[in-house]
């Protein structure tokens, strides 16, 4: 069951350091070849267009900055660093400081940011992208209070290898451990709220991390929290078991259906709302497009650690 709601307070108010592990069921697969590795943002491009997982995956066709994934990465980097500040200090105020450095530490790492703001009228849109980042680091001290937390990790890291030699991976905005030992894991989003595809899509990807803890801890997480900064609404998602269960076998299914076309080399278009964010349309059949030759055969079948060796994406709905 899930739970949608707007400007309410965490239900896990209490939280302590790094959470402990019951028990390393990822241990028994620790030794099965890796076959492949898929995260949650690569799973979600396979379902909405096998073409768009195709040409970011196997083709690693270059991308435009998009304004909007500059802003939610600028977002996260602000509530991540707000818990290095000491709890008293976590005020909003502080939280607004810190958005100009970072956007600066972002534009260092990645230059090419520069380009979203570059042509006429960029100063007058990039002050209205900083204010759409500041209102969303202000709404997001309407949904919890940061000096009642101490998040256990901030942009957790983690990947466990499935028995069928499939590896999950993925980046965890934060987890929250209570004194129960109860697990919450927490993603912010930075697009508003989600109509009922998107909510599917972003419940696969907390379930998608939900699953990776509990083969890495042997416990299943409590609480999946999906907060959208944009609208001020707070999902809450339970999963038990069953649920996990049931995303392994999608995931494993969703990779098979991976595999069937790097052997048959059909990545099927698929069309929906989003391919008018899409950057490859132009190349796409589905709009007059051509597709380019598929990369020559080492590169079809790209080894494992190949595959999604991206840096940290954002998948923001
Ligand atoms: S334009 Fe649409 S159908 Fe074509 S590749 Fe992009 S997402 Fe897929």
């Amino acid at each position: 069951m899930t739970t949608t709601e707007a400007g309410s307070e965490a239900t896990v108010p209490s939280m302590e350091g790094p959470g402990g592990s019951e028990g390393g069921s990822d241990a028994a697969v620790a030794a099965v070849e890796v076959v492949g590795s898929l995260s949650p943002s690569r799973a979600g491009d396979f379902m909405t267009c096998p073409l768009l997982y195709r040409f970011r995956v196997i083709d690693k066709l270059p991308e435009k900055p998009s304004a909007a994934a500059a802003r939610g990465t600028l977002v996260h980097a602000v509530l991540e660093r707000l818990y290095d500040l000491p709890t008293a200090g976590r005020t909003v105020g502080a939280a607004l400081e810190m958005l100009d450095p970072q956007w600066e530490r972002l534009l260092e790492a990645e230059p090419e940011l520069a380009e979203l703001f570059a042509g006429e009228g960029g100063e007058s849109e990039r002050a209205e992208w900083l204010e759409q980042a500041r209102r969303m680091v202000e709404r997001y001290f309407t949904l919890e209070d940061p000096r009642r937390l101490e998040p256990a990790e901030r942009e957790l890291f983690v990947e466990t290898v499935l028995a069928s030699g499939l590896k999950l991976r993925g980046y965890i905005d934060r987890v929250d451990v209570a004194p129960s030992g109860d697990v919450r894991i927490v993603d912010y989003k930075t697009g508003t709220a989600p109509r009922a595809d998107f909510e599917a899509r972003a419940l696969f990807q907390m379930k998608f991390y939900a699953l990776v803890l509990w083969r890495l801890q042997g416990r299943v997480p409590r609480l999946l929290q999906l907060m959208y900064l944009g609208n001020g609404e707070v999902l809450r998602y339970e999963p038990d078991e069953a649920d996990l269960r049931a995303t392994e076998r999608k995931v494993e299914a969703l990779w098979q259906a991976i595999r069937r076309a790097m052997d048959t080399g059909e990545w099927r278009p698929r069309t929906s709302r989003l391919c008018d964010w899409c950057d490859h349309k132009q190349r796409c059949p589905q709009f007059g497009g051509t597709p380019p030759p598929l990369p020559s055969a080492p590169v079809v079948r790209p080894s494992p650690a190949d595959l999604e060796s991206a840096p940290r994406e954002r998948d923001d709905l």
